[in-house]
């Protein structure tokens, strides 16, 4: 059973002068315990929406989100009851997720099961800060005395204090310099293979997810319109936003080709168009399209478009980005 389940999660809202927005429409996927999947998408694609009604941070308007089976609850219940903390977040700023009037230590120890002795509760908040790689001196200071990358370890070591199942990295990188990046990307997967968390990990970075995802889904509009391994998914693009997003990425080959830009940009989720929802920006764009396309099922792959059975394998960008 997947550590993480969602089964065909819609988020609404309702905004002045556009009525009710669903920025996510029909969303599933799953994450195992030890596998990181990677989402992705241009801005406004309904991401972080997503990851925030997963975390129950937002209601989700229909549809459910499961942790082993049993329903995630609203995260104001859980913080009333101390339960369902199998599921914790990773934001993408880690200047305004640390409180800066409290110690490091005092932030990480939030998250520890209730019921420790004090000597207990110290000596797991060291060895958390020691797992992500912070200075034995950490827990005494505050966070304003850490860089950015090292303000993102501590909120990795608060969300892995009550030992989740599963985290939801929410652009845990883009608010960081290269050098940080790299250190929190390679820290994340040591700690999936160390402590068998499940990731769910959140980009506009199609190359990075590349890197680390097991799986990759990509978001449009609100829809997931393709997913599988990423080896599938990169190699043999079934849906052409999939294939738009890769070719707009340097190219470094024996013959270098420049990026070819992504033509126009994500509509209004309170105007989605008709059909295929990537109809106004599709390349190849046919008649059929002003239908909602079927999901086609590709091996452990899937993707949402009327030409997905026959994209071509021949034409798969196989060398290196
Ligand atoms: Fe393009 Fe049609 Fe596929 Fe949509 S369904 S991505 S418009 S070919």
């Amino acid at each position: 059973m997947s550590a993480l389940t969602v089964d065909d999660a819609a988020v609404e809202y309702s905004s002045r002068g556009r009525g009710t927005v669903r920025a996510v429409d029909g969303v599933s996927l799953e994450v195992a315990r030890g596998q990181i999947v990677g989402l992705v998408g241009e801005s406004g694609c309904g991401k972080s929406s997503l990851a925030r009604a997963v975390a129950g941070l937002e209601p989700v308007a229909s549809g459910q989100v499961l942790i082993d089976g049993r329903p995630v609850s609203p995260l104001g219940w859980r913080r009333r009851t101390g339960q369902d903390v199998r599921l914790q977040m990773v934001f993408q700023n880690p200047y305004a997720s640390l409180n800066p009037r409290r110690t490091v230590g005092s932030q990480v120890a939030d998250g520890l099961p209730e019921g420790r002795s004090s000597a207990v509760r110290h000596a797991e908040v060291s060895r958390l800060l020691d797992l992500v790689g912070m200075p034995a001196d950490a827990a005494a200071r505050y966070p304003h005395q850490f860089s950015g990358g090292q303000r993102q370890r501590i909120a990795i070591a608060r969300a892995l204090a009550p030992e989740p199942e599963v985290l939801i990295a929410d652009e845990p990188v883009t608010a960081l310099d290269a050098s940080s990046q790299a250190q929190i990307v390679n820290l994340l997967v040591s700690l999936v293979a160390e402590l068998s968390v499940g990731v769910l990990f959140i980009s506009h970075d199609l190359a990075l997810v590349r890197e680390i995802a097991d799986i990759t889904a990509v978001m449009y509009l609100g829809r997931i319109v393709e997913m599988g391994p990423t080896q599938q998914v990169w190699g043999a693009p079934r849906h052409p936003y999939t294939r738009a997003l890769i070719d707009a990425l340097p190219r470094i080959t024996e013959a270098p080709r420049l990026p070819v830009p992504l033509r126009g940009e994500v509509p209004d989720a309170a105007h989605v168009p008709t059909g295929c929802r990537f109809r106004p920006r599709c390349p190849v764009a046919m008649d059929v399209c002003t239908e909602q396309p079927p999901i086609i099922t590709l091996g452990p792959a899937m993707a949402e478009c009327w030409l997905a059975e026959s994209a071509r394998d021949d034409d798969r960008p196989s060398d290196k980005h």
